[in-house]
């Protein structure tokens, strides 16, 4: 078993609605078991402004797939939940599943980098994740404080459960 983190993402078709179903849809992947979900967020969008906020959420899932088995079980449930890819990078979507750590790896192919390569500055990403996991350290070393302390609480909105 390894200790994943996925960043979820959503800002169409009811959002939270979407991010609840992908946790449960996480949940049930085989060989898995979902440790810990943060809070749900409400963030400014990346990217082109005329899109509706985003709901953000971190979960910790402990799992035996290989990461691109993960990729592909998490682009199903994308699929699954209705998501179009366009042409436009970081347009609305319904769902955006994102590895951000598998366990201690740092993993470069085609279809998968990990670390997620943008996750240090996102705070999207780093204030949820603090919630289920204060004490962590990324695998070059970096402690997720530090990173925090970079990244400022912008645009972010902790959403009551
Ligand atoms: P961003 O990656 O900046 O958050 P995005 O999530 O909107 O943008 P997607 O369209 O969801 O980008 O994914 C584009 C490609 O990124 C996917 O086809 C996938 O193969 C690749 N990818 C690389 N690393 C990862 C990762 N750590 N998690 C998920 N997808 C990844
Ligand atoms: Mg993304
Ligand atoms: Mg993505």
């Amino acid at each position: 078993m390894e200790r994943v983190y996925i960043g979820l993402g959503s800002n169409l078709a009811e959002p939270r609605q979407q991010i609840e179903a992908a946790l449960a849809a996480i949940a049930s992947l085989p060989g898995s078991c979902l440790a810990a979900t943060s809070s749900f967020y409400a963030s400014d969008p990346l990217g082109p402004a005329d899109q509706p906020r985003y709901v953000n959420a971190v979960a910790a899932l402990d799992t035996e797939l290989a990461p691109l088995q993960l990729l592909d079980a998490l682009q199903l449930i994308e699929l699954e939940q209705g998501r179009v890819r366009k042409a436009e990078r970081w347009g609305p979507r319904t769902l955006d599943l994102d590895i951000l750590l598998f366990g201690g790896r740092s993993l470069t192919c085609e279809r998968l980098t990990v670390p997620h390569y943008h996750m240090h500055a996102r705070a999207f990403v780093l204030y949820p994740l603090a919630e289920i996991a204060p004490q962590l350290q990324l695998p070059d070393g970096r402690l997720l404080d530090e990173l925090l302390a970079a990244c400022p609480y912008e645009g972010l909105e902790r959403l009551a459960g």
